[in-house]
């Protein structure tokens, strides 16, 4: 089972996708996802300069072995395209064992753990009212669990808000399901610590009074906060009973989350911008999170996201892995094989692609009554049409990003 070729596709149908198709001799094919949001044409380059022509005549079968050569043969290890790239090239190596052997991936990976992957959508709005209305609308399609966002009252334009910086040239998608907006320069958006933390705890106290007690809600601070800050959100937001609280802090600190945990019991999230298991030594030794937020596709693959989780396992540390729109249709399923066959899962994001998205990737998982399964097709269960995806050239896109009241640049 050699690898005779390998092809880097861009594709753009609701956003930019970054997919690399392995063809094997016997013909069997694979697909990794490769996007890294507003940077995805360095993963590119990585992939068709460097990667490439390093695979082919390798033997597809080597999962480890290559994920070892690409990750220690490069000498520059770690960081998000690095481990983009390498994600991209585990994954499609897992749905090639995967069709080879006639099996769907979580089989491979141990078989099931579970019936489903209980996940979480997006409820949003600039009032109250507005997200009573979105989160009646998630019930709707099924969700059972639901993350909280809401505007604050003197700011513009806040992370995770529908209908707002929808002009700027992004099409018809909503804000809240695709913040990155397509365009020559990133979009500005405003920023006020002080009045955040004033505003939400009011919010939660009045979700709580509309919903009732059992709803699973979610909340994503975005990396805004000092520790001290943090602490005091989390603190503040223990009688709503989050399911979790995520990036409170920058993540690049991991001893931040110290001082968040002595303060408070409201469960902590954080990752979905580390990629490697170093990045989660210490937060995991020292339990200092309940939630390991990667998503496959930037922490290297299935074959290094399991390690991660396995490490995380021998402290009770579940997974919540990161499932935004820019994770592509691949990357979902990886995510969704994964989390249905480990032990440890918590819960998945999953925000539903667009409907050309949809066509320009074939699946198979399904979404019953608030739970997702990857399906039982042989591999990954996604097919990539190549006739859709060429109707949809790249477009530079990025991230909004963040400025205080006196123009610092602050976290987005
Ligand atoms: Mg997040």
């Amino acid at each position: 089972m050699i690898i005779d070729k390998a092809e880097v596709v861009v594709t753009s149908p609701d956003r930019n996708f970054v997919t690399l198709k392995l063809t094997t001799d016997e013909g069997h094919t694979g697909l990794g996802d490769a996007t890294l949001n507003g940077r995805e044409l360095a993963v590119v380059s990585y992939l068709r300069d460097h990667v490439v022509p390093l695979l082919i005549g390798r033997d597809a079968s080597r999962i480890e072995d290559t994920w070892q050569f690409l990750y220690r043969g490069a000498y520059w290890r770690r960081g998000p395209v690095t481990m983009a790239a390498i994600a991209a090239v585990d994954m499609a190596l897992w749905d090639i064992k995967g069709k080879a052997a006639g099996m769907p991936v979580y089989q491979l990976l141990g078989g099931a753990s579970r019936n489903g992957l209980m996940a979480y959508g997006h409820a949003s709005g600039k009032t109250n009212e507005e997200l009573f209305d979105s989160i009646r609308q998630h019930q709707e399609q099924g969700y059972r669990s639901i993350r909280v966002q809401t505007g604050v009252p003197g700011l513009k334009a806040i992370y995770g808000i529908a209908s707002q910086s929808a002009d700027a040239g992004g099409g018809e998608a909503r804000y809240d399901h695709e913040p990155a907006r397509r365009g020559a320069l990133p979009t500005e958006e405003d920023w006020d610590t002080r009045a955040y933390l004033r505003h939400i705890p009011g919010v939660f106290e009045a979700v709580r009074n509309e919903f009732g007690p059992e709803l699973p809600l979610l909340h994503d601070a975005h990396h805004r906060l000092t520790p001290i800050q943090a602490a005091k959100l989390g603190k503040s937001l223990e009688p709503y009973d989050l399911f979790w609280l995520e990036d409170c802090t920058p993540a690049e600190n991991q001893e931040a989350l110290r001082l968040v945990r002595q303060h408070t019991t409201t469960p902590l999230a954080i990752g979905e911008i580390f990629n490697t298991v170093w990045d989660y030594q210490q937060v995991i030794r020292e339990q200092l999170i309940d939630y390991v937020r990667s998503a496959v596709t930037h922490t290297g693959g299935i074959t290094h996201l399991k390690k991660v989780l396995d490490y995380a396992s021998q402290y009770q540390i579940k997974s919540g892995m990161h499932g935004p729109t820019d994770v592509s249709p691949v990357g979902m399923a990886a995510a969704m094989h994964l989390g249905l066959a480990i032990h440890n899962f918590g819960i998945q994001e999953y925000m539903q692609h667009g409907s050309r998205t949809n066509e320009v990737f074939q699946q198979s998982f399904t979404w019953n009554d608030g739970y997702l399964h990857p399906g039982d097709q042989a591999g990954l269960g996604v097919e990539l049409d190549l006739d859709e995806a060429g109707r949809y050239p790249y477009e530079q896109a990025y991230l909004p990003f963040n400025r205080l009241a006196d123009g610092t640049v602050h976290d987005w």
